[in-house]
């Protein structure tokens, strides 16, 4: 399964051809301890179970040692992956944790006091980028999701019948996930579908070779042994890190954020279809909508601002804000994410800091990986190499990606702000930008060119991605001439504008999916929706 839709079609679902253990192996996997209850531990299990039934999957965790309890805005592939993946009805999800959408991030970013939108439709351009910059001069009109999180609607339209029509299976959106009924829905469901639960801290791990782990000492003289474990214990990395000392490669050359101070605020019932990021003194500070109030998360360095500074400013810039708590974290990925038979996922693995919501993301990946290439015997042959590889290299491009959004964003000149400027390690990406600096947007570029650069730049989100933070930061580059007289494209904007104009505020979309089964069969099972075309089955 693909997390892009760059998959081909015909494809044999995930789980489908998966190899079972035989009766008689000594070394077959028959049973999966996953340590740790957050997102990444449930969401491991709950895939485990959906994709490998004969697997004895059971959980454990310490109360005693809480969730990280963050981690709420997503990216599109986490509707595929809850709803077709692990098969999850949108309706129970959409009773019990009352997601809300998003259509994008909106940057309180650069220069420019509007800041800019990175819309999930970016590839699409279905308005124009050349013409928006050419107009404006800034890309907020290129896409009709941008056009929509600037009116703060969603594409639902109420006909003069009472009917709805709806375009979110044509424009890609994520969910917001308020943290805590998510875990709370997380855990009812693996309950549900078999996983076992053992409420247990872990003291030490017993290890049998230089690299597997035979049982687990729990802190009141029980012994767990399982065939295969997987470390969801979060930032304290329990197998990966203290027992197996997998080592860490810190990022913190790019990325300068280690804290966050969060509150809620409220939002008088008006809800945004996006992620806010906004530049903060020394960071930026998230603000995710839920039903109730606004989430909000002042993502800073600690060695250019005190956690007391930092609370203080966030009170100031957002009065009237709940009270504050406080998160550390730290930037990196560990060399490897399997090793002998641990297999990390979640922040025991890696993490960068939340720009770009890529947690929930790297876990979905992390765990496709997984139950993907889990031999059935520890006598098969695994393809361990080419996973590490392969997770090494995506986070180190996401990495390479956020540091475009701390090198280029002049809006404030705070010492954390010119600091960044001047020291943030760009360098994965720095020929890519002589290449931007040359002709942009990238993706008009001719094809030997990009075929170029996406062979050796790490961009993760593609030339499109790149285009869309560079030009939304008016990063100084030549742009390239635009290849249609401007009316057409301001036809194409005008329409546009019509569709957004009739689009439902969020809140009343939102109440259609709650209340018209309809409108989730089309989005899951229309073959031309962006679902089920990602190939997350
Ligand atoms: P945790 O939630 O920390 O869970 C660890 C578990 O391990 C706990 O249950 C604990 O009891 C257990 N455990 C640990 N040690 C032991 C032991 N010795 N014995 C027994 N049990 C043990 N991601 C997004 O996608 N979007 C976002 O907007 C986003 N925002 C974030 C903001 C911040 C500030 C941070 C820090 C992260 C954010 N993330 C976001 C990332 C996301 O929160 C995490 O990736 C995600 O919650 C996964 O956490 P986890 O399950 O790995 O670890």
């Amino acid at each position: 399964a693909s997390l892009h839709g760059d998959h081909e079609h015909g494809h044999r679902p995930a789980g489908g051809d998966l190899p079972r253990p035989r009766a008689d192996d000594p070394q077959a996997i028959r049973t999966v301890g996953v340590i740790g209850g957050g997102t990444a531990g449930y969401l491991t299990a709950l895939a485990l179970r959906a994709k490998r039934p004969w697997l004895e999957v059971t959980l454990v965790e310490s109360k005693g040692l809480p969730i990280i309890g963050v981690g709420e805005a997503t990216v599109p592939s986490m509707v595929p992956f809850l709803h077709h993946y692990l098969g999850i009805d949108p309706r129970h999800l959409y009773e019990q944790v009352r997601p809300t959408w998003k259509l994008g991030i909106r940057f309180d970013w650069g220069a420019n006091p509007a800041g800019f939108m990175a819309p999930f439709d970016w590839n699409s351009n279905s308005v124009g980028m050349l013409g928006s910059l050419a107009t404006r001069g800034d890309i907020n009109a290129f896409t009709l999701q941008s056009l929509l999180m600037m009116a703060d609607r969603a594409p639902v339209y109420r006909l003069d019948d009472g009917r709805h029509l709806s375009l979110m299976k044509r424009l890609p959106f994520a969910y917001h996930l308020d943290n805590e009924r998510f875990v709370r829905f997380l855990t009812e469901l693996a309950l549900a579908r078999g996983v076992q639960h053992v409420e247990a801290r872990l003291q030490e791990a017993v290890l049998s070779g230089p690299d597997r782990v035979e049982s687990l000492r729990t802190d009141d003289g029980r012994e767990l042994r399982f065939d295969m474990y997987v470390d969801c214990s979060g930032f304290r990395s329990f197998l990966l890190g203290k027992t197996l000392d997998v080592p860490f490669r810190s990022y913190a050359d790019s990325l300068f954020t280690d804290s966050a101070v969060t509150g809620n605020l409220g939002h008088g019932d008006h809800l945004k279809p996006y992620t806010r990021a906004t530049t903060m003194d020394a960071g930026w500070c998230w603000t995710i909508p839920t039903p109730e109030s606004d989430h909000l998360g002042y993502v800073y360095s600690s060695a250019h601002l005190s956690d007391e500074e930092a609370a203080a400013e966030l009170a100031r810039k957002f009065p009237g804000i709940g009270p504050p708590r406080q998160v550390r974290f730290r930037v990196g990925r560990r060399d490897e994410a399997w090793r002998g038979n641990v297999f990390g996922i979640g922040n025991s693995y890696a993490f960068v800091e939340p720009l770009e919501s890529s947690g929930l993301m790297m876990i979905t990946l992390g765990v496709l990986a997984l139950v993907g290439s889990l031999p059935a015997s520890w006598a098969d042959p695994t393809g361990r190499e080419v996973v590490n590889a392969a997770l090494a290299q995506k986070w180190d491009a996401i990495r390479w990606f956020l540091s475009l959004h701390y090198k280029f964003n002049d809006r404030l000149d705070t010492p954390f702000w010119r600091d960044a400027r001047e020291n943030a390690d760009v360098s994965g990406l720095r020929p890519l930008l002589d290449v931007f600096a040359a002709g942009a947007p990238l993706r008009f570029r001719d094809p030997i060119t990009r075929g170029f650069l996406e062979a050796t730049a790490p961009t993760f989100y593609g030339l499109e991605g790149v285009d869309c933070i560079l030009l939304g930061q008016n990063v100084p580059a030549r742009l390239l001439p635009m290849t249609e007289p401007v009316e057409l494209w301001q036809a194409r904007k005008d329409a546009a504008d019509i569709m957004v104009r009739r689009a439902l505020p969020v809140r009343d979309s939102l109440h259609a999916y709650h209340t018209v089964a309809e409108l989730h069969e089309e989005l899951l099972e229309d073959p031309d929706s962006w679902v089920v075309r990602s190939g997350v089955d």
